[in-house]
């Protein structure tokens, strides 16, 4: 457990992830009721906090998170915790998922990127909102099973990339909002200018992994950027390709 804990991202969640996260599992009687998991974490989890972004919720009560978490990690999918999705990568929290796409405000008619698939989950939530999902992975094993995953869940309306996301994706740019799962030393500036005019980039931001914040930043109208820390958080590293290489 305290291994787990390490991984919560931001302090004020990890308490609480200590009080909802363990005990609600640990007194679930039939962990095969989804759906039923699903709506509490809902309730406890988002309602209960500061969620109030009605698509965002209704989002969070469809997609079926226990389908993008690893077979031995199943009956933690709801729990109010970030969890491994191997190779060293973690699918984030449900709220932290939540707060991201809320702070980012998405709309139907919006084409939304993504850095740091992992297991496809983010990239689903903001599918069930939106009308175009890009999402880059580093690792191509983790693009290849969220692809994979994907596709057998129908989302027909996201497209996945093995490269670095460093780099966005310039040939689908510029996107109404960006969303980076994984942590940055400074923020990409490729990202930055694929960011439309009236658009908004969320991103955790840091030296080091104790000081790292989620930084919101807006481009206005007239292309200038400004940002906003709004929570610290602990993201796995944003890493580029070169870093693979290494041993
Ligand atoms: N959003 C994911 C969780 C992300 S974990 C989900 O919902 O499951 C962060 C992911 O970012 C990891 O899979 C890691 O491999 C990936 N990553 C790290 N650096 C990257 C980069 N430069 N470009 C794209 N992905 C990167």
């Amino acid at each position: 457990m305290g291994k787990r804990m390490a991984r919560v991202q931001g302090p004020l969640v990890a308490i609480a992830a200590i009080v909802a996260g363990s005990c609600r599992v640990s007194s679930q009687p039939d962990k095969s009721d989804w759906a039923q998991q699903r709506r509490a974490m809902v309730q406890e989890q988002l309602r209960g906090r500061d969620i109030r972004h009605e698509a965002v919720l209704k989002a969070m009560g469809k997609v079926p998170r226990h389908q993008f978490v690893p077979e031995a990690e199943r009956a933690l999918a709801y729990a109010d915790q970030p969890l491994p999705i191997g190779h060293q990568q973690t699918i984030s929290q449900p709220y932290i998922v939540a707060y991201m796409t809320q702070v980012v405000d998405p709309r139907p008619e919006q084409r939304v990127l993504e850095v740091g698939t992992g297991s496809g989950y983010q990239a689903a939530v903001l599918a069930e909102i939106v009308k175009e999902v890009y999402t880059i992975e580093l690792l191509p094993e983790l693009a290849k099973q969220a692809e994979k995953r994907l596709k057998k869940l129908s989302y027909r309306n996201i497209k996945v990339k093995a490269s670095d996301g460093y780099l966005g994706w310039p040939d689908a740019g510029p996107f109404d909002s960006i969303v980076v799962t994984c942590g940055a030393e400074h923020v990409p500036e490729p990202l930055v200018k694929q960011l439309k005019p009236g658009g908004k980039m969320v991103i955790p931001v840091g030296k080091t992994l104790n000081t790292q914040w989620l930084r919101l930043i807006t481009k206005g109208k007239d292309g200038q950027p400004t940002s906003r820390d709004l929570l610290p958080v602990r993201f796995v590293p944003l890493r580029r390709q070169s870093d693979l290489k290494k041993p």
